[in-house]
């Protein structure tokens, strides 16, 4: 296939329904499956469990990993060079049960026992339930011994801080924090490029074929932070309403991604770089994104791409996006 030049793409994600998944991503925003329940939708991503589909252009139907080697690993930018593939991973979580009790080990312990990437994540709130809550580090010091025996007699959950949460609320997960997403939650992720999860425990929950999901117990001990988590490093209070009505938030820079909310009420223009791809979730709203001579509508959960190089990318509408780019 000869390859045309570089423009911005529409992203098809790769869709997942684990056992605590829920039908708004079907049915509120129209998510393709031919399961009703969907747990989790990958929008942007190159990993071999779950790479999006290129859904717009001469590539339409392409798998993401497959259009990176057609277009050449350039198109991700020189931020990239260090990786083989998309060193990130976005994806959409709605939650109608608890997600288990879990924790993600560091790209040194990933790749040397799962040849998978280390896993720190964000969560930004898209929606959520008003008694909504999740789990977020130890209340308290803690020896690897009690975290065994509170395993054993389903006292874990003790231990951890309960967060509330609310819309709009954004939280950073490093690799090595105990952590548990409460139901009632639509969450957009952004993470490394990884699917290695260990679990502690799932709530003695059993599946639809009667069995219980395995617990990685003694691989969750070896990566475990023991320590106290200090809560107030947590974006835990309800904004303001002057902070709501704020139209730009960094949430967060740091050497695996860096994530930005912008809230427009008709129009904006971004530039794109030579350093890194950008990419474009809709996480309210409606509107188009202009970018490389080219136009594509939007919806919220709509994800874009927008290859790596110096480019005006113009967004108009009413909504509110994350800017993802490394
Ligand atoms: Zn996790």
């Amino acid at each position: 296939m000869k390859k045309s030049k570089k423009s911005i793409i529409k992203l098809e994600p790769s869709v997942k329904e684990h056992i605590w998944g829920g039908t708004k991503l079907k049915e509120k925003y129209d998510k393709k499956s031919n399961n009703k329940i969907i747990s989790e939708t990958w929008e942007l991503s190159a990993h071999k469990d779950g790479p999006s589909i290129i859904a717009s252009g001469k590539y339409k139907g392409v798998k993401f990993n497959e259009y990176i080697s057609i277009m050449g690993h350039e198109i991700l930018g020189s931020k990239s060079e260090r990786y083989t593939d998309l060193p990130i991973l976005i994806k959409f979580i709605d939650t109608a049960d608890d997600l288990s009790v879990q924790v993600h080990p560091d790209d040194e312990y990933a790749l040397k026992y799962e040849k998978d990437y280390g896993k720190n994540e964000i969560w930004y709130v898209v929606d959520c339930e008003s008694d909504s809550y999740l789990y977020c580090g130890f209340s308290k010091d803690i020896s690897k011994d009690e975290i065994r025996q509170r395993i054993s007699d389903g006292t874990l959950l003790e231990v951890l801080n309960k967060v509330p949460v609310f819309k709009g609320q954004n939280i950073f997960i490093k690799t090595g924090t105990v952590h548990a997403i409460g139901k009632g939650l639509l969450i957009c992720e952004i993470q490394q490029s990884s699917n290695v999860t260990y679990r502690l425990f799932d709530y003695n929950r059993i599946d639809k074929n009667g069995e219980k999901r395995p617990l990685h117990i003694d691989k969750a001990l070896d990566v475990i932070d023991c320590k106290k988590f200090e809560i107030d490093q947590i974006n835990k209070d309800e904004p303001t309403t002057a902070e709501k009505s704020l139209d730009y938030q960094k949430l967060i820079e740091c050497e695996y991604f860096s994530v930005e909310r912008y809230s427009i009420q008709d129009h904006i223009e971004l530039y794109g770089k030579k350093d890194s791809f950008i990419s474009i979730v809709v996480t309210e709203g409606e509107g188009s994104i202009y970018a490389e001579g080219e136009k594509l509508d939007f919806k919220s959960t709509d994800c874009f791409l927008i290859p790596a190089g110096e480019s005006k990318i113009e967004i108009i509408g009413k909504c509110t996006f994350l800017k993802v780019h490394l």
